[in-house]
């Protein structure tokens, strides 16, 4: 039957957001446990996010069981649990970058969810390491649809962006273009792609990659480094030829050479991996770093 809030207990606070704060919570009746996700009344990209997250449903993406009723307005949205954090709190849950073989299992989750999106026409936009939730069974969910929309025909976006800079993509900086009827031309999903890479060099260097350690990450030092910088120089010996090769391939500038979520689930990084070795590497950083 319906879920209501009363039938469950709050345990503790998992996150907190933008939009409202995420509880930990547990059905009095059956124990089962979720997260649930209250976003305000009046937040912008509450109706999207409701209207998204209604829409999906796959097994790398964090499933939402139901939207519950409130009294204020607010939406209530009864999560799976992801009981091994977000990749960000996993980042700065431990020193140094993750092993290789546990990012090919984030890259090659991640581009599930990714190529699932892509078919139902979702782009989600805000593709980070605090969006990428891990379970302890080693899964990779695409979480937080805040900003998420569905492509309309005509191939228009919003370019609206609330929140950090720090993943956007060289061509979202370039609002006027993309508000100036040239929506079309911009591929709204090579977004993601770009998020994705940014994701992968962060959990590898174990820290923010695109500008150097310390500074301030502002508006402008952002897009700077973005649009303009170089990528990070990895060392000799800290990355394989696949790694770097699938890195460089999702942060091409020009979203016209970056790789497409189908070409990078075929690329030697994700499909040459040892599946079990991979899996079993992930499992080990979530056990370590939590
Ligand atoms: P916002 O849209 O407000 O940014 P998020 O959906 O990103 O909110 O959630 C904020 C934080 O709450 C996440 O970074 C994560 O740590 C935690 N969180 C969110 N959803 C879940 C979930 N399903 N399971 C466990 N933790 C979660």
């Amino acid at each position: 039957g319906e879920f209501r809030q009363s039938d469950f207990e709050r345990l503790s606070v998992l996150g907190r957001g933008n939009g409202g704060i995420v509880h930990k919570v547990s059905h009095r009746r059956t124990s089962a446990l979720y997260a649930l996700k209250i976003i305000h009344r009046g937040h912008p990209g509450a109706d999207e996010e409701v209207d998204v997250v209604r829409r999906v449903d796959s097994p790398h993406i964090v499933r939402c069981h139901s939207v519950l009723p409130t009294a204020s307005g607010d939406s209530a949205l009864l999560l799976e649990l992801m009981d091994g954090g977000s990749l960000d709190s996993l980042v700065r849950g431990g020193q140094g970058g993750f092993p290789e073989a546990a990012l090919a299992e984030v890259a090659a989750q991640a581009l599930s969810g990714l190529a699932y999106l892509r078919a139902r026409r979702v782009v989600h936009r805000d593709i980070k390491p605090a969006n990428l939730l891990v379970n302890r069974a080693g899964q990779v969910k695409i979480g937080d649809f805040g900003i998420a929309e569905v492509v309309s025909r005509a191939g228009k976006y919003r370019a609206a962006y609330e929140g950090t800079a720090a993943y956007m993509s060289p061509e979202r900086f370039d609002t006027e273009r993309l508000h100036d009827g040239e929506e079309g031309r911009v591929d709204p999903y090579a977004a993601d792609v770009w998020g994705l890479g940014v994701t992968v060099l962060e959990l590898l260097m174990g820290r923010y990659p695109l500008l150097p350690a310390g500074q301030m990450p502002t508006w402008a030092a952002l897009m700077c480094a973005i649009c303009f910088g170089e990528l990070p120089a990895i060392a000799d010996g800290a990355a394989s030829p696949e790694l770097r090769s699938f890195v460089s391939a999702c942060l091409q500038k020009d979203h016209r050479k970056r790789a497409s979520v189908a070409e990078l689930v075929a690329h030697p990084f994700v499909a040459g991996r040892d599946t079990a070795a991979s899996r079993h590497a992930l499992r080990e950083v979530i056990e370590q770093r939590q």
